[in-house]
């Protein structure tokens, strides 16, 4: 399998019960290295514009006022089949559709405020990582 770098953010409802080392022991558990990390306040309109292939569904406001309420950390995550890894110690979008373990079963509010992202596909990943991070700042 590739080794990859997909972009995880662990977002405000998890910054803000300070849980961003317990979310990164999960990373580090599961063998995907981070790369790249910085922690960032994001306007709405940043959130927007990250969000933005979500912009026709009903809860895009609420989700880019929740994404701009509080500080984020973003974040590269490195390792073989690191996209779908990522997905997989994330957990369903839904934490009660969430596996045990996950960090969505395990810290998660809602399915709106569900404490972290992770790219899709490696065109995403792509595009997401060169949102947040200049190469020089990718340190593998
Ligand atoms: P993900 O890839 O698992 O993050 O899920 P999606 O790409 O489908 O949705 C992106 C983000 O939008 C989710 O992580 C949630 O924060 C938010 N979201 C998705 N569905 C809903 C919903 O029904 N209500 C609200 N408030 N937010 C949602």
């Amino acid at each position: 399998m590739a080794v990859e770098r997909t972009l995880s953010i662990i977002k405000p409802d998890a910054t803000n019960r300070n849980l961003t080392g317990k979310i990164n022991a999960k990373f580090e558990e599961a063998g995907l290295r981070i790369v790249a990390q910085k922690r960032i306040h994001l306007t709405k309109a940043q959130a927007g514009v990250f969000y933005a292939v979500h912009k026709e569904r009903p809860f895009y406001d609420e989700l880019c006022e929740f994404m701009a309420s509080a500080p984020v950390v973003v974040q590269v995550l490195e390792g073989e089949g690191a996209i779908a890894k990522n997905r997989d110690v994330m957990g369903a979008t839904n934490p009660a559709d969430a596996a045990p373990g996950t960090i969505r079963a395990e810290f998660a509010e809602s399915v709106g405020e569900n404490s972290v992202h992770g790219s899709d596909a490696p065109e995403t990943a792509a595009v997401e990582i060169a949102y947040f991070f200049s190469g020089l700042e990718l340190v593998g």
